[in-house]
């Protein structure tokens, strides 16, 4: 299977999904709830948050699943 990977941009800041990295460790979703939704979709609401706190949020995704691009 083909791993998948999609972005969400809000102009500012693009966050990258890639879903088979994922350990589901509710992190995101519990921290951030306004952003990462797992029960509606598109699942990540990129409009929800500010830039800043979306970045905090993904810098704390334990797997990788979760990152910004164009950073390291
Ligand atoms: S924080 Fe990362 S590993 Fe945890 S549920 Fe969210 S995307 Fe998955």
């Amino acid at each position: 299977m083909e791993d998948i990977s999609k972005e969400y941009t809000n102009g500012e800041v693009t966050v990258v999904w890639q879903p088979h990295k994922c350990i589901h460790s509710t992190k995101c979703w519990k921290g951030l709830g306004e952003v990462f939704n797992p029960r509606i979709k598109p699942w990540i609401n990129i409009q929800g948050a500010e830039s800043e706190n979306i970045v905090n949020q993904v810098h704390q995704c334990p797997s990788g699943a979760l990152t910004i691009k164009g950073e390291a």
